[in-house]
Formats: C-alpha cells, structure tokens, sequence
C-alpha cells in the first residue's frame, strides 16, 4: 500500500477488513503499529475500515460509500473511484485507487525481484501464483498459494485431497462470479484465460467442491437466496429477479406449490437481475444460477415430480441470514 500510495501521490491510506475478523486485525494493527514506527508510514495516515458482514463491503464503490457514510451501498455505475474517489468536493473529485489485499501483496515482490521474475510463473494471462480458496466436501479445504494455470484437476484432488472416501466429485463452484464446473472440465487450467473458455471465472481464486451426496436444486436455492439477501435493493430488476428466482427454486420442495414451471421461472428471474445495475452482483447471479439449472435440468424437473424437502446444510455459498436486507429505497 505504502508503494502504491507512492506511486499514485495518496495521503490516506484505508484497510477495509470485516470487523468479525478479531484476531487478523489484532495482526493487521501491531503491524501498522511497527511500520509506523520504523517511518514507513511518515507522510501519510493508515486508517483500519472495520466493516459489517454484507458481501457488498467489498464492492469498491460500496466500500468507499462505506468509509464515507457507514452504509455498504454501490455508488452509480459511471461513478467509478477514478471519477469519484474519496470525500470528493466541487474542486476536486479526489479520485482513489481501490486494490484487494492479494493484489497488493504482489507488489513488493514485484519491486523487489522486477516484472520478469513474477512472470516466470503462471500464464500469459495471470502471472505469477493464486491464493487458491477450495472449500466445500474436500478432505483438506484451505488456502493454497499455487502457480496460475495449476489444472483444477491437480488443485482439488491432489492439494485439497479431493473427495472422501468412496464420493466423487459432482460439480465446483467458481466462487460466485462464474458458471459451475462439472468433472468434464476438471482438466482446465485455473487461469483467467482457461475459465473464461469453458464459461466460468478464476475471481478471487475460490473454488467449491460438491460431492455426489450433494442435491443440486437445494444449492440452487441457497445461492439464489443468497443473492437475494444481498441484493442492496438500489435497483429494482436485481431484487426482484432474485425474489422470483428464489422463491420459483424454493417452491421445488414445497409439495402443494410446486409446478413444472418453477426452473424456467427461476431462469427468468435469475436473467432479469442485471439491468440498469450499479454493481456485478446481479450479473454474478444471472452467470452462476442459471447455469446450475441448464447443467442439472434433470434433477430440478425431478425435484418437481418429488418435492420433499431436503435438511442438509450447504457448504460455501450461503452463511448470509435467510432475511431480506432492504437498505436502499423500496
Ligand atoms: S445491482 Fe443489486 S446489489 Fe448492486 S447496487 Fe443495485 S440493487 Fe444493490
């Protein structure tokens, strides 16, 4: 951050870290606290962003929103943080350079060891390594820093230890920013390049894994809700895509309200979010619902013809509260 400040002529310098996280920002200060000491802040002030639990804190418009007036909500769409950065006032729109943390780390090395050196790792198109996040029904989920362009193949079963015994793997999440991956695609490379190819996204390098206990159409509802809850309400097609695509999905493991109908609802809602949006969310949940729905068509239609309801939790995709968040204008 201090070479980035450097660099782009900035005298604050914010941390945004999701206040639940005690013991990394006990770290992340005593840190602060020996840098400054040694002069490495001297010129400029290091603020940490204590933050709530929303995904959308980390939306860099929402997240300069945030430091501004305390509420997470995307700025408009052309309001980018070159165009609008920090406290911005009629003489100057004080524009700000919003990195993530990984993104940061790179630097010094970079500085350090030059450009050749972190490009003899990776791919053409994503140098250096990842911080690979594989969670979910792995018997070693973690964090593993790994050359870009590992095949996720090597990622799943060989770092994470793959499934347990006697499962198999069904189908990866790419984070939320991407369409699903079946085993088909387990030799592709995890690389921006690579994933954009067979219609998924490398995003923040977080993969999660699903085994064949796993019921597809229950993690269709999960991250639909999720999307749902999250959804700001600042746009009115992103709520209500994700109410419809919810509630259609939902509506798969109700007996008496179940229809033949609900997966195409779902899709509609789903596809409808994105319009008029200030931020990627919708367009994240229009990519990762509907193509679980297209992959699996056949255990949602099954769903119809049996709705029990199942009881198992979802790994990864779904710790928001199953509320409905209504921060912005109704
Ligand atoms: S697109 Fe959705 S999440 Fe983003 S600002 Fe609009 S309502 Fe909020």
């Amino acid at each position: 951050m201090r070479i980035a400040a450097h660099v782009v002529g900035a005298r604050d310098l914010y941390v945004a870290i999701c206040a639940r996280y005690r013991a990394e920002i006990d770290r992340l200060c005593d840190a602060i606290r020996e840098l400054t000491a040694d002069g490495v802040f001297d010129g400029v002030r290091v603020t940490v962003v204590e933050g709530p639990e929303e995904y959308l804190f980390g939306e860099e418009k929402a997240l300069l929103n945030y430091i501004e007036e305390g509420q997470p909500l995307p700025r408009e769409a052309h309001q980018t943080p070159v165009e609008r950065g920090l406290f911005a006032s009629a003489a100057s729109p004080n524009p700000a350079l919003v990195s993530n943390v990984e993104t940061l780390a790179r630097v010094s090395t970079i500085v350090r060891s030059g450009a050749e050196s972190f490009r003899a790792l990776g791919t053409a198109d994503t140098p250096g390594t990842v911080l690979f996040t594989v969670s979910g029904d792995v018997v070693k989920p973690g964090v593993y820093e790994m050359e870009a362009g590992t095949p996720l193949k090597r990622l799943l079963y060989e770092v994470a230890g793959g499934p347990r015994a006697w499962r198999r793997l069904k189908v990866v999440l790419a984070g939320l920013s991407g369409g699903v991956i079946t085993p088909d695609r387990f030799d592709t490379p995890a690389d921006f390049g690579s994933l954009a190819l067979i219609g998924s996204a490398l995003g923040a390098g977080g993969f999660v894994a699903y085994d064949d206990t796993r019921n597809v159409p229950r993690i269709a509802s999960a991250l639909a809700r999720f999307f749902y809850v999250e959804s700001c309400n600042q746009c009115p097609s992103c709520k209500q895509g994700f109410r419809l695509a919810s509630s259609a999905i939902d509506e798969l493991f109700d007996a008496t309200r179940a229809t033949a109908d609900d997966p195409e609802r779902a899709l509609y809602g789903a596809r409808s979010a994105p319009q008029g949006h200030r931020c990627y969310l919708p367009v994240q949940g229009a990519t990762v619902v509907p193509s679980l729905i297209s992959r699996f068509r056949g255990e949602f239609e099954a769903r119809y013809r049996e709705p029990l309801a199942p009881t198992e939790a979802v790994p990864g995709c779904c710790s928001s509260s199953t509320t409905s968040r209504r921060r912005g204008p109704s």
